[in-house]
Formats: C-alpha cells, sequence, structure tokens
C-alpha cells in the first residue's frame, strides 16, 4: 500500500520518521501524468532503497509559457494508483504555498533570496530558449531535497541538461547521490513524456521523426562524421519534413557538459534537440558515441 500525502508537512514527517528507523529512501521527483519512463524511475528507486518517495507537482517556478502551465496534465489520482505497483512507499503532493511558506508575496511571487541559481549548466540550450526554467528547478529541487533528505535521487537521461543541472546542486549540497536512468521510449522511438498526452494522435506519429533525426545522426557520426554542421543538418533533414519545427539541434560533451566544443577528433558526444509540433513543445537527446536503442 501506497501512503498519499496531500500536503507537504505530513509528508515531511513520514520521511523523518523513516530516517529515524534507519530507512534510507530513494526519491523520485515528478509533475505527476505518470507514465513508464517515471515508473522505471521508481522501480529503481524502491529496489536500491528501502522506501521509495514520490512528489507530484506541477512546480509553477519552472513553467516560462503560463498556457503551458495550465494545460499541464494532472491527474493525481491516476498517479497514486499506478504508483502502489511500481513499489512506491508513498507520494505526496502540495501547493507552493506549502513548499514555501514564508518566502512568497502578497502576489504569490517567490522572494529573490529563495531562489536557488542552477549554476553553468543550465547554460545554453534549454537555459537559453526557457527563459528562468532551471532556476525554478534548482529552486523546488533543493526545497524538495530538504523536505525528502533522501539517500538517492533518481532522474531521467531525457531531461539531461536538468540531469546536468541537479548533479551541480546535489554536488554544492553534499547530497543526494543523484541516479541518472535511461530514457524510456514509445514503440515508435517517441520519448515517453506527460505532453505527449496533448499531441493529437497524428502529431503523435509525425513526432517519432525527432527521434528518428537523432538516430540518422548517429549512423553518420558512427561513419565517422564529425562536422556539427553536417550533424545537425542530418537530424533537420529527417525531423523538418514531418513537421517538427525544431528550436536547436545540438551537441556536447556528455561528461564535461559546460564546455561546447567537440573536436574534429571527439569521442563522445550527446545530440540534444528540441521541437515544437503544434502547441506542444517536446525535447529529447542520444549519446552518438552510445549503444543504446
Ligand atoms: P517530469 O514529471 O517531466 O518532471 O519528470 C520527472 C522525472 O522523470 C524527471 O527526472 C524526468 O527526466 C523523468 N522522465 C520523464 N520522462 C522520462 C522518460 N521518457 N524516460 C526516463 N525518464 C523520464
Amino acid at each position: 500500500m501506497t501512503r498519499r500525502f496531500d500536503a507537504v508537512e505530513p509528508a515531511r514527517e513520514w520521511c523523518r520518521g523513516e530516517r529515524r528507523a534507519g530507512r534510507g529512501l530513494g526519491f523520485v521527483p515528478t509533475m505527476g501524468a505518470l507514465h513508464e519512463g517515471h515508473l522505471a524511475l521508481v522501480r529503481r528507486a524502491a529496489a536500491e532503497n528501502d522506501a521509495a518517495v514520490v512528489s507530484v507537482f506541477v512546480n509553477p517556478l519552472q513553467f516560462d509559457d503560463p498556457a503551458d502551465y495550465e494545460r499541464y496534465p494532472r491527474d493525481f489520482g491516476g498517479d497514486v494508483a499506478l504508483l502502489g505497483a511500481a513499489g512506491c512507499a508513498m507520494v505526496f503532493t502540495g501547493t507552493l504555498e506549502q513548499f514555501f511558506p514564508t518566502e512568497l508575496d502578497a502576489d504569490g511571487r517567490l522572494a529573490a533570496s529563495a531562489r536557488v541559481e542552477p549554476g553553468p549548466a543550465a547554460e545554453g540550450l534549454e537555459g537559453e530558449f526557457r527563459s528562468g526554467h532551471f532556476e525554478g528547478v534548482a529552486t523546488i529541487v533543493a526545497r524538495l531535497f530538504d523536505v525528502v533528505a533522501p539517500d538517492r535521487a533518481y532522474f531521467g537521461e531525457k531531461d539531461f541538461q536538468q540531469l546536468c543541472v541537479v548533479r551541480d546542486l546535489a554536488r554544492r549540497r553534499g547530497g543526494p547521490e543523484v541516479v541518472g536512468c535511461p530514457i524510456e521510449r514509445e514503440p515508435s522511438g517517441l520519448a515517453r513524456s506527460s505532453r505527449n498526452e496533448l499531441l493529437t494522435p497524428a502529431e503523435r506519429r509525425r513526432a517519432a521523426a525527432l527521434y528518428a533525426g537523432l538516430q540518422r545522426a548517429r549512423a553518420a557520426w558512427r561513419e565517422g562524421e564529425r562536422g556539427l554542421d553536417r550533424l545537425e543538418q542530418l537530424v533537420r533533414e529527417v525531423a523538418e519534413p514531418s513537421g517538427l519545427a525544431l528550436e536547436y539541434v545540438a551537441f556536447r560533451d556528455p561528461d564535461a557538459w559546460t564546455s561546447a566544443f567537440l573536436g574534429a577528433d571527439a569521442e563522445r558526444a550527446i545530440a540534444l534537440v528540441a521541437a515544437r509540433i503544434g502547441r506542444v513543445r517536446l525535447i529529447d537527446n542520444l549519446r552518438l558515441d552510445g549503444d543504446a536503442a
């Protein structure tokens, strides 16, 4: 049975009790509308820790577009039902006021002193196209870590730049251990995402071209192509005819991350993309040197 709390303080108390009893916590922060991608993280957290804790909170601080925040899918009851089978011991949700009881002004804006600086990993890509996004992520993740105080926290490689930002944040704080988990995909190759629910069936079919474009770049990389303009062109040639409007196609060293430069003899690279289809914005990435499907 999964314990469910609809407010932050009882969840904090529950976590405190677990730790007092000597039980280690694995934590999976989410924004809900859970799918197989989230559940894979939860199963792993349950397997590697005494108890798996999940938060479900659509964090307004990390949305640069109010319309995106409004239409973001929400189904807390459905989420709770799915989590039981995945081995989640406790799931909680809360409000911005509960997470920041003394830090919101009369208009509901968070005080500057409560905001957490996301660091250099946030530069470029999502950080460039979604103003304030990673500050919002770092701020809520830091607060969630305070509430749960987990030993390990599980994040998906789907949001690769977020994973880099959170790793830096955890390093600065002295914990928790951050575990990156592989991307779960639909049979078409489309990366699973809560926002996929907002796609029409036709858009959902066409959106698979995003992954196909990444695979095309990986095939060329394996054949020795190192020209970033050429690799970007290959992604675009596959994705754009399907009606995907690419915001960026970027290549980075997945380990160094902040050094955007990849030389002609690069051995490692990750390709990262963001694209709009209809009113939905999707992101995806693929290691060009990796074997993952
Ligand atoms: P979200 O609810 O979108 O904030 O995602 C919560 C966590 O699940 C984040 O760490 C995401 O990276 C991760 N996640 C979302 N989609 C996937 C996916 N398709 N595969 C693996 N992890 C995912």
